[in-house]
């Protein structure tokens, strides 16, 4: 195990923005973590946990501690039976590619979750997922260092309370566990209609009747083409706000102007609604503001053009949380986490 220093962040994170981090360890096994924690101990030092970084920020300022970056690797099946086969998949897996070995194996559950970058290890974080499909449906279990009990657990889907985009290892457990491996059960059915909206448009547009991983997997490999950023190509994290919760109230006044806004209800006096489309009404989609770019194609997502700092970074997201709020009171919040 070799822990490097002064490691540039922005090598690290999709964004491609951030300064440094004092030190950064790649991990690749269990005794790995036990002996970084160790050193952590014995250092006094903070520590963060990181995957491919396609969901985390990092400020100027760098960080003052050390990055655990998680290279956790391998896949094993661990059960299997007429209708499922149930794998260990170490946390540093990418996602992506394990997804592509379970198409390839005709196994079904994760297909519609093709092509979201990072590691399997992070999934359960933010309950990962896309075009009807969430890591929680999937989910048996995953292994982690605990950091405040310096021991490995096991946490069921029932420990992690996921709900949409969410679980508690986003919140009151943020920061806490090392995941190791995470444990996930694929159906050996075909995939069935229903299926996401847009998908069934573009399966039917491609003349696709037979439904199978494959072709679940490269229709929406099509329309996440069409509609997202490659990071490789250009800087970004995704969907960069979340979607706002605001009162029923308020999307009654907003209907008067909008009829065709929807609201998503989350309690009797609650709805969420997209983000992306208050951008865009805000007359903010596709542009250029200073050194990132709001996305043509999804106003959720921020790109970086050529911004060599979080300032830069910082500023755009200001004046676009400034103009939203300008013309709909709605005040909007940053989806991707920072290093801290
Ligand atoms: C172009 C693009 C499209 C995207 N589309 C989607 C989408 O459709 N749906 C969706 O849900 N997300 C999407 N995302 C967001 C992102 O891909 C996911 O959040 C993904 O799970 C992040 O994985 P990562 O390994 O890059 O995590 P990182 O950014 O490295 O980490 C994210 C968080 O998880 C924690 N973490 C990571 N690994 C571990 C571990 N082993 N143990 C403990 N904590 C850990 C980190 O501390 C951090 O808090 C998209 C991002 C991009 C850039």
């Amino acid at each position: 195990m070799e822990i490097k220093k002064n490691i540039e962040l922005k090598d690290y994170l999709t964004m491609k923005i951030g300064g440094k981090a004092a030190y950064l360890v790649d991990i690749t096994n269990k005794h790995d973590v036990v002996d970084v924690m160790n050193w952590v101990k014995e250092h006094h030092i903070k520590f963060f946990v990181l995957g491919g970084g396609s969901n985390t920020l990092a400020k100027d300022e760098g960080f003052d501690g050390i990055i655990i970056h998680n290279m956790i690797k391998g896949i094993k099946k661990i059960h299997e039976d007429s209708t499922s086969a149930t794998f260990c998949v170490g946390a540093g897996e990418i996602l992506d590619h394990f997804i592509h070995y379970t198409v390839q194996n005709n196994l079904s559950g994760m297909e519609a979750m093709s092509m979201i970058p990072g590691t399997i290890g992070a999934t359960p974080v933010q309950n990962v997922g896309a075009y009807g499909q969430e890591i929680a449906d999937t989910f048996v279990e995953l292994t982690a260092y605990d950091t405040s009990t310096n021991e490995f657990v096991t946490l069921s889907k029932k420990d992690l309370h996921f709900s949409y985009r969410n679980s508690i290892l986003k919140h009151e457990a943020w920061g806490r566990y090392i995941i190791c491996d995470v444990t996930v059960c694929l159906n050996k059915s075909l995939p069935k209609p229903p299926f996401y909206a847009q998908v069934q448009k573009t399966l039917d547009e491609q003349d696709i009747h037979d439904y199978t991983p494959q072709t679940i997997r490269e229709t929406v490999i099509k329309i996440r083409t069409q509609k997202l950023p490659d990071p490789h190509l250009i800087p970004n994290s995704g969907s960069f706000f979340k979607n706002s919760v605001i009162t029923t109230e308020q999307l009654n006044e907003l209907n008067k102007e909008y009829p065709e806004l929807k609201g998503f209800v989350v309690d009797e006096n609650h709805v969420k609604i997209s983000t992306g489309w208050l951008i865009d009404q805000s007359g903010l989609k596709g542009q250029k503001i200073g050194h990132m770019r709001v996305h043509d194609k999804n106003a959720l997502v921020l790109t970086n053009l050529d911004a060599k700092s979080y300032h830069d970074l910082a500023s755009a997201r200001e004046i676009i949380k400034a103009r939203v709020y300008e013309r709909f009171g709605i005040t909007i919040e940053q989806e991707v986490l920072e290093i801290a």
